[in-house]
């Protein structure tokens, strides 16, 4: 019988002992999430976080400036919650209007408090198999793994997906834990020949259930990173339904691999878990300092 990688399950039971955690620590552990603009998606996106926040005992600020805000004002307001000793974590939510240069933003949260593990400080850490922030998703990925007790080891992982928010992340996530890994992207021309190899199938490329039953085999373990909203064959101009599906088409390969999660309800809340993970590594290193 297939395992479904239940990662509202893991949240839950991680969730708990995190909360423990949070409850010993002397301050209240503070989370800055920075916003531009008011995008639905990142609206629901930064109100999931404010919620587990709540859940487990948490503070969440939250900046919200214009979509004409000058890249300036974010740089500073981002110099002002580095020293702000009451912060421990800060993120911008992305994706940020294209007149605004991310990466540039990005660099001025200070390593330690960059939950997100997005600065290339945390980045050369993670290259190095060193102790910093581990970008949320990847984190996610690893500990559903090793909840349901699938080995990593020696195992040959094949990521679908290069970007630097998911994809290689996850890829040296893997190779860090001495998996053997190949990375997949739109320059491949076999990606089906790839993804039959491997023992572990991670799927990160924002295309709709394309990953079909001819792309896998049995016995493989398949985690699927993909959020995308497909619009309902029964749309019309009146009532509009959404409905969200990842980036494997659950329905033809669930019957054949031996473990999937699913979406929703798979790496998502993983990834909500590992922020505020991240979070409470942050706190530590604050006052290890
Ligand atoms: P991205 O668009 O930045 O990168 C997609 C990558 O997939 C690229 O490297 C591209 O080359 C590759 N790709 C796309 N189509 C492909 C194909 N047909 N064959 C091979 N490679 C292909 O996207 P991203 O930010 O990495 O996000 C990927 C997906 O994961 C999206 O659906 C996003 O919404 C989702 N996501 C989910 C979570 C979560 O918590 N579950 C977190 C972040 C992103």
């Amino acid at each position: 019988m297939t395992i479904l990688l239940d990662g509202k399950i893991v949240r839950d039971s991680v969730a708990g002992e995190l909360k423990n955690k949070i409850l010993g620590l002397e301050k209240k552990l503070k989370l800055a999430i920075l916003q531009v603009g008011n995008k639905e998606e990142s609206n629901k996106y930064i109100e999931q976080k404010k919620l587990f926040a709540e859940k487990i005992g948490a503070e969440v600020i939250h900046v919200r400036f214009s979509e004409d805000v000058s890249q300036e004002k974010i740089c500073a307001e981002i110099q002002k919650l580095n020293g702000d000793a009451s912060v421990h974590g800060i993120i911008v939510q992305l994706p940020l209007p294209e007149t605004l240069d991310k990466n540039l933003i990005i660099q001025n949260i200070d390593p330690i408090k960059d939950v997100d593990g997005l600065t290339s400080a945390n980045t050369k850490l993670l290259w190095k198999n060193e102790k910093g922030h581990v970008p949320a998703t990847a984190r996610g990925i690893l500990t559903l793994l090793d909840y349901y007790k699938i080995e990593i080891k020696g195992k040959k992982v094949v990521v679908v997906g290069r970007s630097q928010l998911v994809g290689k992340p996850v890829a040296l996530s893997f190779l860090n834990r001495d998996a053997i890994v190949i990375v997949c992207h739109r320059g491949t021309s076999s990606i089906m020949s790839e993804t039959k190899q491997a023992d572990i199938l991670v799927v990160a490329a924002g295309n709709p259930e394309f990953i079909t039953k001819d792309f896998v085999r049995e016995g493989q373990v398949v985690v699927d990173v993909g959020i995308n909203v497909k619009k309902s064959e029964h749309q019309s101009e009146e009532i509009l339904h959404k409905k969200v599906v990842g980036d494997v088409n659950f329905a033809e390969v669930s019957p054949i691999v031996s473990a999937i999660s699913p979406v929703p309800g798979g790496v998502g809340p993983m990834t909500v878990l590992s922020l505020f993970q991240n979070l409470l590594d942050a706190y530590i290193m604050i006052e290890e300092k």
